[in-house]
């Protein structure tokens, strides 16, 4: 998992946090339109920051009431021509209704805060609607992804980042002056045409968990479909019993594991395909495919679903033997065992497979938890780049191989058991290993010293067939001139 994912901004621009030509904006005037829900929390972020600040309604005597007493509430004109900076807390569809104003606004800067309610709703972004309204000021785009409650929570609470853009870079440089004493790190994204992809920020839902909540929802879907026809429909069709009451907890209990495991494998997975690429190729400065780079990217959120299956995994075979169909089946055993006078059920091979595979299993769930903890944002940038390596990678990979004596012990013998092959399907932890057991012999391939050494040395740059400059003296005393293949 790269670290770069946890570390970098929402959007990877330049922040201006730590600029040195910036100067404190505290103290100066700060105008905002509207008095709504935002305009109200901005005022109070505002005050608290140490700004002035005046606040323009279309009825402020009825409005007044909800903002702090330092702030001054006052008509849209009054309030304008009191500031050079005016925050445009007002919908979209009613800045028309600004155009009044337009004399008093001119040279000012007009920071466009609003958000649409549909994904590149308009065909230009609200920032670019807002210059085209008010050609004599500056617009810049900003603060648009924090949320009302955000701004009012403080730095300590919510999402940090405030994204600007404009085509006026001073005016940029104001806008972030004031976020970054506000206590928001201000990411500068370039100019007006980036507007458009700020204001659809807010409005996209987990954009990086989509592609592996598909993919474990996929996975969930297949195994449990397995599942059901080997602990429900086999038995159905062929011995004509009812087990349709295995269908909330054991099917769903013994596909989660399936998931979580071969999830777990999913993140180590590319990085054997890259590994190989590399090693294919001889160099690590040819592009990966897409799909391997969109899989490298998310294997952060792949590891936490992992985790996350493996978590309720163990929440349900914690509750298994609360159930009133597994207390019937034990009485019913016991009777069966007492009619046919058996005294000594006691299978020590049975009962060392058990504590063994238990005891794995909870290693393996604490592995993973470290893993998705160090994950976090928060821990991650705690830790130096070698330990969180070691972390992700050294102890990732280690939760993978004990998940894997987890699912070994489990199965036992059960893949040589003919009675085991229902429809002449293997049982399902046979299919599980598939994948974990490539990634763990390829990634005990690439530990062998020959293939080790040669992927460390494209990892430091070195290229299978590049020709470099070499320089030989010549008898003469004199230096002559060559290519040769670095390799050879
Ligand atoms: P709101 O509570 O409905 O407030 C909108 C304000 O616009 C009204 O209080 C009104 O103030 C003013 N306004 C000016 N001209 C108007 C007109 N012709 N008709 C109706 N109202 C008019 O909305 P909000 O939640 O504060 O959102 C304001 C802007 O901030 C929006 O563009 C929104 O996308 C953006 N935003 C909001 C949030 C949030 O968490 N709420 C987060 C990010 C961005 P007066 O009556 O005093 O004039």
């Amino acid at each position: 998992m790269s670290r770069g994912d946890m570390a970098k901004p929402l959007l990877g621009h330049r922040s201006t946090e730590g600029d040195p030509g910036a100067t404190p904006a505290s103290g100066r005037t700060i105008g905002v339109l509207g008095s709504g829900d935002f305009a109200r929390s901005l005022a109070i972020r505002l005050v608290c920051s140490g700004f002035k600040v005046v606040v323009g309604s279309r009825n402020p005597k009825r409005k007044a009431s909800l903002f702090p007493s330092a702030a001054e509430v006052t008509f849209q004109a009054e309030a304008v021509k009191k500031t050079d900076v005016i925050f445009v807390a007002v919908f979209r569809e009613h800045y028309s209704t600004l155009c009044d104003l337009a004399d008093v606004l001119a040279g000012k800067i007009l920071v466009d805060v609003s958000n649409n309610t549909e994904i590149n709703h308009h065909k230009e972004s609200n920032a670019e609607y807002l210059a085209s309204l008010f050609p004599a000021c500056t617009v810049v785009k900003g603060f648009n992804v924090v949320s009302a409650w955000t701004l009012q929570s403080g730095a300590r609470d919510g999402n940090k980042q405030v994204l600007i853009c404009s085509n006026n870079q001073e005016a940029k440089r104001t806008v972030a002056e004031i976020a970054q004493v506000m206590g928001f790190t201000p990411v500068d994204m370039g100019c007006m045409s980036s507007a458009c992809e700020i204001e659809n920020i807010p409005l996209r839902l987990l954009p990086a968990w989509k592609i592996p909540i598909f993919l474990a929802l996929g996975l969930f879907l297949c195994f449990f479909t397995y599942n059901l026809i080997r602990q429900v429909i086999h038995p159905f069709i062929r011995e004509q019993k009812n087990k349709l009451y295995k269908i909330p907890i054991e099917v769903v209990n013994t596909t989660l594991p399936c998931v979580s495991y071969v999830m777990l494998s999913l993140v180590y997975l590319p990085g054997v395909l890259a590994a190989c690429s590399q090693l294919y190729y001889g160099t690590k400065y040819r592009r990966f495919p897409d799909w391997l780079d969109q899989w490298l990217q998310h294997r952060k959120q792949i590891g936490l679903l992992s985790f996350f299956c493996a978590a309720l995994h163990a929440v349900y075979s914690l509750c298994l033997p609360m159930r009133r169909s597994h207390r019937y089946l034990l009485i019913e055993t016991a009777v069966k065992q007492a009619m046919e006078k058996k005294m000594n059920i006691w299978v020590e091979e049975e009962v060392w497979r058990m504590e063994i595979y238990i005891s794995v299993g909870i290693i393996a769930l604490g592995l993973l938890s470290l893993l998705a903890i160090t994950s976090l944002p928060s821990i991650a940038n705690s830790l130096n780049w070698r330990e969180f390596s070691f972390i992700q990678s050294s102890l990732g990979f280690i939760a993978l191989v004990v998940s894997t004596l987890h699912t070994l012990t489990y199965g036992w013998s059960r893949a040589f058991d003919e009675n085991q092959y229902k429809f002449y399907l293997p049982p399902t932890y046979t299919l599980t290993l598939l994948v974990p057991c490539t990634v763990i012999i390829a990634k005990v391939i690439f530990s062998l010293p020959c293939i080790r050494h040669r992927l460390l040395r494209i990892r430091r740059g070195w290229e299978k067939g590049r020709y470099v400059k070499f320089v030989l003296p010549s008898a003469t005393g004199e230096y002559s001139s060559g290519e040769t293949s670095s390799n050879v």
